[in-house]
């Protein structure tokens, strides 16, 4: 029986954990393990209410190899599903290297000292993968992931070529809440106050944060919202695997509330990563905003709004130009009622799921380090419509993007 451990038992382990509970056939045994045990524990709890399924619980420093290196020996997973933070990743493909451990995440490695998540240092963990018959499979959630397969798929069937790529993400959700971030707050914020980087004419363009902006209309009338460019993780994997992308941007939706509390928050030095004296003791501020900020895994209940996350494609097709909109739309309330999370936890716990149901099943299986995209994308897509996150493809769209 293989077994798989999850470590993270924040917003989107919550979700991890309900949809492989909900495949018992795929996921038999299932170990939840975090820093904090008992939220790892209420997460069980509320598993066994809803699918009367029993999944063991665990505490573990994910900083800490040899902690984790003692769980895996303990257990003996499969694989594990990162879904801690960005910090862990290298310690913990260290622990699986170690123990013979598959690796799947949804977000690259990001020094906590510097904000700047690069792969470079998950690539350089390729051959060690191979070497060991291992497989570690990057960027398994919705941005990254599902638009890394949204672009895979695109290229696959509607383009002999593509050669331009904008991801959009919107989030129409609202909380309720004056400022709140719908995934972890300090990752969040090290995210969007980034320079922005864009990819043209075969190099990175950088530009201040926030600079570029425009109104975009989303599909199935979820509304007109202000999307913002920046820089986005995937880019840096898409335009390695797909070379003939001669322009590549992402793109996101924030709200003027949102905006307003970010920069003066900024402005007072709330969201800097570097540590003050505060009554003789070290506190980095953006990790004090942290404590202060609502949970994201709390916002489930009070989150309304639709989540519409897509890739626009323009290539070449029988030498002709194409533009293909593959995308998702998320009703955050129909998440809350199945597994009692808001939206964007579920859009990225859904597409970790599966990814980790390609690895379990041999769909996917090659021993190495790899991005999601240099998978075949159709067996993932059709997973997509099964659990939850159906997409759609416009060919040719009436509707423009500038
Ligand atoms: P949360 O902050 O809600 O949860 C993170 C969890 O990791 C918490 O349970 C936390 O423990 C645990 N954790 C942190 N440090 C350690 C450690 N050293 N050892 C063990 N456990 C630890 O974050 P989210 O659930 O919102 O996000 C989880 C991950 O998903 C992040 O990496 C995020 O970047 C990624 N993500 C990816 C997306 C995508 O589409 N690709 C979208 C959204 C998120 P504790 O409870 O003690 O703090």
């Amino acid at each position: 029986m293989k077994k798989i451990i999850i470590i993270g038992a924040g917003g989107v382990g919550h979700v991890v954990a309900h949809k492989c509970a909900q495949l018992a056939e795929v996921f038999p045994e299932i170990l939840l393990a975090s820093r904090t045990e008992s939220k790892c524990v209420d997460i069980a709890k509320h598993v066994k209410q809803q699918y009367g399924r029993t999944i063991k619980t665990a505490q573990v420093d994910a900083d800490d190899v040899s902690d984790l290196v003692r769980l895996f020996d303990n257990y003996k997973p499969f694989m594990v599903i990162n879904v801690a933070l960005p910090y862990q990743d290298l310690t913990i493909m260290d622990a699986c290297l170690e123990m013979g451990v598959h690796y799947l995440d949804t977000a690259n490695y990001e020094p906590l000292d510097t904000a700047k998540f690069e792969y470079k240092w998950q690539w350089a963990y390729q051959e060690r993968f191979k070497q060991a018959g291992l497989m570690a499979l990057l960027g398994s959630g919705f941005d990254p992931g599902a638009t890394n397969m949204f672009t895979a798929f695109a290229a696959k069937h509607y383009f002999d070529e593509i050669h331009e790529l904008d991801i959009i993400d919107v989030n129409g959700g609202d909380h309720g809440y004056p400022f709140a971030t719908n995934f972890n707050p300090e990752i969040n914020i090290r995210e969007v106050t980034a320079e922005c980087r864009h990819w043209e004419n075969d190099k990175f363009i950088t530009t201040p944060a926030m600079s570029e902006m425009q109104s975009f209309t989303c599909p199935d009338e979820v509304g007109t919202y202000n999307i913002y460019r920046m820089y986005h993780e995937e880019l840096e994997s898409l335009t390695k695997h797909y070379p003939s992308l001669k322009k590549a941007q992402f793109w996101m939706s924030f709200g003027d509330s949102y905006l307003k509390h970010l920069e003066i928050l900024g402005n007072v030095g709330m969201t800097s990563i570097e540590p003050v004296k505060f009554n003789g003791q070290d506190i980095v501020p953006i990790q004090f905003l942290k404590q202060l900020l609502p949970d994201p895994a709390s916002l489930g209940p009070s989150t309304h709004g639709k989540t519409c996350i897509g890739c626009w494609v323009r290539g070449i097709k029988d030498g002709k130009k194409t533009t293909v909109y593959i995308y998702n739309v998320k009703d955050h309330q129909d998440c809350f009622r199945e597994v009692k999370s808001q939206g964007i936890s579920y859009t990225t716990g859904v597409p970790t799921m599966i990814g980790a149901k390609m690895m379990m099943t041999g769909v996917w299986q090659q021993p190495g380090v790899w991005n999601i995209e240099q998978m075949d994308p159709d067996p993932f897509m059709a997973d997509l419509n099964e659990y939850g996150l159906p997409f759609q493809v416009i060919e040719n769209p009436d509707f423009k993007l500038v």
